[in-house]
């Protein structure tokens, strides 16, 4: 299927590895003018040479330092992508996930890094991207979830609540922007093998005291496909809901997890 997405400007956030790079990869093989962001330059830059290097296609792949939970690098990376590409077409949010805690255990100070992370620097960036893709009449905003905004996830208190906010906060946005073929879609990981995952297992385990079998087979059993996700099989997904041809899908949550959710919506 040819997604229509040739030469649009792309900027997927988070995206030195897991799901994030996995997008920016899938965006560019669609031959996507892609710019990679995420905290540390030499990082993002390496990972923009190693997809340059696979696909000999299409060169047009760049990266930017940006920490996201920091409104001045924030208002940087803006700066740096109005100045040299004018602006963007699709827009990819993701950043890392915060720290995991049980809801009554949450403190103050968790709760506002995990708004300014997942909610503030989300509304800060479609402020600033939004009137160009007004004025081309053309846009996709994409954010990446969670299964906790369906089902809240028993230690990631600050997930549960600050993504809800967001989705509910995209979901307003999406009645907004429609009539301007903007669509705005959040996109949710069930189970995908990243490093993040990896470290939310080690944890878990700990905290178990089962051994790595024992909860890997348990875990598993909880998914109807019976593995983990691959970050590809993600980034398919979101490359879709980033083209023209997810013209009509917007104001929506696409599930990415095997069938792990347990709500029929
Ligand atoms: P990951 O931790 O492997 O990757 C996160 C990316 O964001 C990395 O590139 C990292 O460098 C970048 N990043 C982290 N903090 C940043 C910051 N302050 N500024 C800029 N970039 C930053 O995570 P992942 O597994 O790829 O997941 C991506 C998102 O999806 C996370 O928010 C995660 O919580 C969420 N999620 C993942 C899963 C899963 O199964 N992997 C499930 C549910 C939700």
């Amino acid at each position: 299927m040819e997604l229509g997405i040739k030469g649009k400007r792309a900027l997927v956030l988070g995206a030195s590895r897991g799901i994030g790079n996995a997008i920016a990869r899938e965006l560019a093989k669609e031959g996507a003018k892609v710019m990679m962001a995420a905290r540390t330059e030499s990082r993002i830059l390496a990972e923009v040479q190693a997809i340059k290097q696979e696909l000999s296609e299409n060169k047009e792949i760049y990266g930017f330092a940006c920490d996201l939970d920091l409104a001045e690098s924030r208002k940087a990376l803006i700066k740096q992508i109005e100045e040299r590409f004018g602006g963007l077409d699709i827009l990819v949010h993701n950043t890392g996930g915060p720290s995991p805690s049980f809801t009554s255990e949450t403190s103050q100070e968790q709760w506002q890094t995990g708004f300014d992370k997942l909610f503030q620097s989300v509304t800060e960036l479609n402020q600033a991207f939004l009137p160009g893709m007004k004025t081309n009449n053309w846009g996709r905003i994409l954010c990446v979830t969670s299964l906790s905004v369906l089902e809240p996830i028993k230690t990631l208190a600050v997930s549960n609540a600050i993504r809800s906010a967001v989705t509910s906060m995209l979901k307003s946005l999406a009645d907004e922007v429609a009539p301007f073929n903007i669509t705005v879609n959040c996109i949710a990981p069930g189970a995908i093998s990243t490093e993040r995952l990896n470290e939310l297992m080690e944890a878990r385990i700990k905290r178990s005291g089962q051994t790595r079998e024992e909860y890997e087979k348990e875990y598993l059993e909880s998914i109807p496909a019976g593995r983990l996700g691959r970050p590809e099989e993600f980034a398919a997904a979101a490359a879709f809901l980033s083209s023209e041809r997810a013209s009509y899908i917007t104001g929506s949550t696409i599930c990415v997890d095997g069938g792990k959710r347990r709500s029929t919506y």
